[in-house]
């Protein structure tokens, strides 16, 4: 009787239907191959060998055939790539790009934990230098608290999703409307009326299911310390200076970076608050609220519809890069976008001493 073989290989071909690639099972099969012919040398009683029903002779057979057959799989799967590659299909992922990566690349322990669908959603980052497959383990691994769902909110909600950061949560109080529609791409016509949390969920979920996408309808305040702390990052794109005042504070109370975009009109500006870390927080800069009428909001000034797409994408840019341990980002620098004549200036931003919000907070260690 060949039972352990059958079982073993319908266990593996039930793995592959599940969605395992292929390669990847005949990797597991010769691993077991392995083991049991290790066992069948160390224990050749012939009680043994007949109670598993299987010979070495026969053993070793069906090892040369797999291993032709993986060599096979390989070498069909090099060919195919490296044609997609000459002939150029664009939206193919350049699979042979991933399996030779260069020296000082990531290993292939962290290629095998990633699995086949997300090696392919995630190609184009794994192939960068400096995501690679590590960096996309920790967008996974990351868990992202983006408050207001509106035309910041939008374009970083969709980019993160894309991206694969794995926890996303997403908490704004109000409701669709169509004079939303002009910039907050993440919305449709017929969502007018819905909680933009519960539609914008949806439409992560719609656009990456491999993410965990929660939302709350809730405004987000300074007592708000525990809901912050429950994530690594906090992106704000709230439009009210109270609430990113109290934002900023509670991210401040937590030890949460928080990357914070603001729009008006043709302009947009662009910061990480990080004075856990050593960065001012935005009350360093802006300790007090402005006059009224100086800054207003959106809905009395007006937006251009593209401007909050520009900032809420660089907002999604800072935030991959923040996690993925990326180039440098914005903590103690703030870009400034002038759409109207389309010019960029950076500025450098100081922390106050005597910040009533982050002065007296104990410093963390850089890799808290
Ligand atoms: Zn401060």
């Amino acid at each position: 009787m060949a039972l352990l073989p059958i079982a073993l290989l319908s266990l593996l071909g039930l793995a592959w239907w599940m969605g395992w690639g292929l390669l990847r099972v005949l990797v597991v099969i010769f691993i077991v191959w392995v083991a049991v012919l290790a066992f069948m040398l160390a224990a050749p009683a012939s009680e043994i060998r007949a109670g598993m029903g299987i010979n070495v002779e026969l053993w070793l057979a069906g090892g040369l055939l797999l291993g032709l057959a993986t060599v096979y799989f390989a070498i069909v799967r090099r060919l195919k790539a490296e044609a997609e590659r000459r002939w150029g299909t664009e939206d193919a992922p350049r699979l042979d790009a991933l399996s030779t990566p260069e020296p000082g690349a990531p290993s292939v322990e962290t290629w095998g934990q990633v699995q086949e669908d997300a090696l392919d959603r995630y190609a184009r980052h794994i192939v960068l230098r400096e995501i690679g497959g590590p960096g996309q383990a920790k967008l996974r691994g990351a868990r992202v608290l983006l408050i207001g769902a509106g035309g910041l909110g939008a374009p970083a909600a969709l980019y993160l999703a894309g991206a694969g950061v794995g926890q996303i949560t997403i908490a704004d109080p109000d409701t669709v409307s169509v004079s939303n529609l002009q910039r907050q791409i993440i919305y449709r016509t017929v969502d007018a009326g819905r909680p933009k949390g519960l539609a914008a969920a949806e439409a992560l979920r719609a656009l990456n299911p491999l993410v965990d996408v929660h939302a709350l309808r809730q405004r987000v305040t300074e007592a708000d310390v525990a809901l912050i702390a429950q994530h690594d990052l906090v992106l704000d794109g709230s439009d009210q200076f109270a609430d990113r005042a109290a934002i900023n504070a509670a991210c401040a109370q937590a030890g949460v970076p928080l990357i914070a975009g603001s729009i008006a009109q043709w302009e947009g500006q662009l910061t990480t608050y990080d004075p856990a870390r050593g960065a001012p927080c935005m009350a360093c800069i802006f300790p007090k609220a402005p006059a009224p009428g100086l800054a207003p909001a959106c809905a009395e000034a007006g937006v251009v519809g593209p401007l909050p797409g520009i900032i809420g994408s660089m907002m999604a840019l800072e935030a991959v890069k923040q996690i993925a341990g990326a180039g440098t980002g914005l903590a103690g620098q703030m870009l400034i976008f002038d759409g109207l004549y389309g010019e960029t200036r950076r500025i450098t931003l100081h922390r106050d001493p005597d910040c009533p919000v982050c002065s007296g907070l104990e410093p963390r260690a850089p890799d808290a």
